[in-house]
């Protein structure tokens, strides 16, 4: 199988590579089995240096980085740029207090001493979507290589320009040659290589049949995996919430990365008593969004990744509108070359809608009815995932009363859903396990080791 690298703006044809086969594969395994032996005995002082090199080249280089990502997924400069910014802050953020995460713990025992050390695993294998082509893999590589272990990346097959220059970056950053390794290949080959026993760890960023395999071949071979997979978040809008932010934060988090981005906000579960003021208020800002060619520095979004995702998307939302979900905005496929699909709201969507119910993966605003606070957690949490969600509302009292009661990973007050290099981000449900970034993420791939000294 040949892997290709189509532009999603016009269609065209950018690059082919040939897919790796068992022998070049093997050759990159055992090499970054060698490389993380040494790599894990360097001091993390030293790591940290070569960490703190790709995070300078990531700013360097952030200009040409967006240039790639617009031309194999459609992202938007500006937005590129901001996400190769990003990517060299968690690298900054981990070679800074990396030691400070993984210094040894003291805990008294019967021992004259003892304590908790955390080792690294060895090389951990991560399965990578493209949606956001360099935030995604650095934030696995910053933590991850800061505690010891090496790293080989299967990216998504449609950028694998963006997976080559990655394994550029980190060269040119002076990191031992074969720690961190791009492999080209598509999903099949991956079981295999998660099989071999000289692979730690796996993570995987993807959707819910991805995480499946995956988990399915790291329990087979008893290795530790974090999964981050689906979500369908929703952004909860009280009685008594700042409808007018909340409605032009709304716009933004249903459309970054032209809705393609797992922490999205997909559901608005939205108090009776201003459901009517932020649907208005909410499709005012919407229409407001310019979807364009991503290398035209006014456009806002740009297309959806591949052709066959906008077709999947915009058949989950023709069948919607035959459950009775109300078109308010958008929902018909543009004419014209490129994998476009409108700014889009659904309103009224009842609860067993397919709207409600599925991960709709692109700029397409599902808004639902709540009768009561409680209700509207009760809405929230009748999802099979439970990623980020987002609370809006000016009561203390209720942020403290409801904040426990909703089934995510993260719960953002007033604001929009992010990842942060300092906040664990991951999720619960068929939103996947284990946690990314922060004490948490670090620690997702060492060995936690007590040491009882008489
Ligand atoms: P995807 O099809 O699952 O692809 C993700 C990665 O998994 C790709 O590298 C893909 O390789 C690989 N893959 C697919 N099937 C596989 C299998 N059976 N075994 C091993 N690897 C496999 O996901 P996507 O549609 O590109 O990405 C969108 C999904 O990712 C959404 O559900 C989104 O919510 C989720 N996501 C989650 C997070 C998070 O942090 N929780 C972040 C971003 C995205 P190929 O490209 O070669 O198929």
């Amino acid at each position: 199988m040949a892997i290709e690298s189509l532009n999603p703006t016009t269609g065209e044809r950018l690059a082919t590579y040939p897919e790796m086969g068992p022998e070049e594969i093997e050759r990159i395994v055992s090499a970054a089995v060698r490389a993380q032996k040494s790599w894990a005995r360097t001091p993390i002082a030293e790591r940290a240096v070569p960490m703190r090199r790709v995070g300078a080249l990531l700013k360097e280089r952030a200009k040409d980085l967006a240039k790639l990502m617009a031309l194999e997924m459609g992202k938007p400069l500006k937005d590129g740029v901001a996400e190769a910014n990003k990517c060299a802050w968690a690298c900054e953020h981990y070679a800074e207090h990396a030691a400070g995460y993984l210094v040894p713990r003291p805990e008294p025992s019967d021992a004259s001493r003892s304590y908790v050390r955390f080792d690294p695993l060895g090389v951990v294998l991560a399965v990578m979507p493209w949606n956001y082509p360099y935030w995604q893999v650095f934030r696995f590589i910053a933590p991850h290589l800061m505690a010891g272990n090496g790293g080989l990346l299967k990216h998504a097959s449609n950028v694998p320009q963006c997976a080559l220059s990655i394994e550029t970056l980190m060269r040119d950053a002076r990191f031992p040659p074969d720690l961190f390794r791009t492999l080209l290949i598509g999903s099949k080959p991956v079981r295999n290589i998660i099989l071999d026993e000289r692979i730690a760890a796996t993570t995987i960023t993807g959707s819910e049949a991805a995480g499946k395999s995956v988990a399915a071949a790291s329990g087979e071979s008893l290795k530790p995996s974090v999964l981050e997979l689906g979500g369908s978040d929703p952004f909860i809008v009280l009685e008594d919430a700042d409808v007018d932010q909340a409605a032009k934060t709304a716009a933004v988090a249903r459309t970054l990365n032209a809705g393609q981005s797992c922490i999205c906000a997909k559901r608005f579960i939205v108090h009776r008593a201003v459901y009517g003021g932020f649907l208005e208020k909410l499709t005012a800002a919407m229409k407001a969004i310019k979807v364009g060619d991503p290398l035209d520095p006014s456009t806002d979004i740009g297309p959806q990744a591949r052709g066959e995702l906008r077709d999947e998307l915009h058949a989950f939302v023709t069948q919607a509108i035959e459950e009775g979900a109300r078109p308010v905005l958008g929902c018909e496929v543009p004419k014209g070359p490129g994998a476009f699909y409108p700014v889009s709201i659904l309103a009224d969507v009842g609860r067993k809608n397919v709207a409600a119910r599925e991960e709709l993966f692109g700029p397409v605003a599902v808004v639902l009815r709540a009768d009561s606070a409680d209700q509207a957690v009760e809405i929230a949490n009748d999802s099979k995932f439970g990623l980020g969600a987002s609370l809006w509302t000016r009561s203390d009292a209720e942020v403290e009363r409801l904040v426990p009661l909703i089934e995510a990973g993260a719960v953002f007050v007033n604001g929009l859903v992010k990842s942060d290099p300092r906040l664990p981000f991951g999720g619960v449900k068929t939103s996947g396990y284990g946690r990314e970034l922060g004490l948490e993420g670090i620690r997702a791939f060492v060995n936690v080791k007590t040491v009882w000294i008489k």
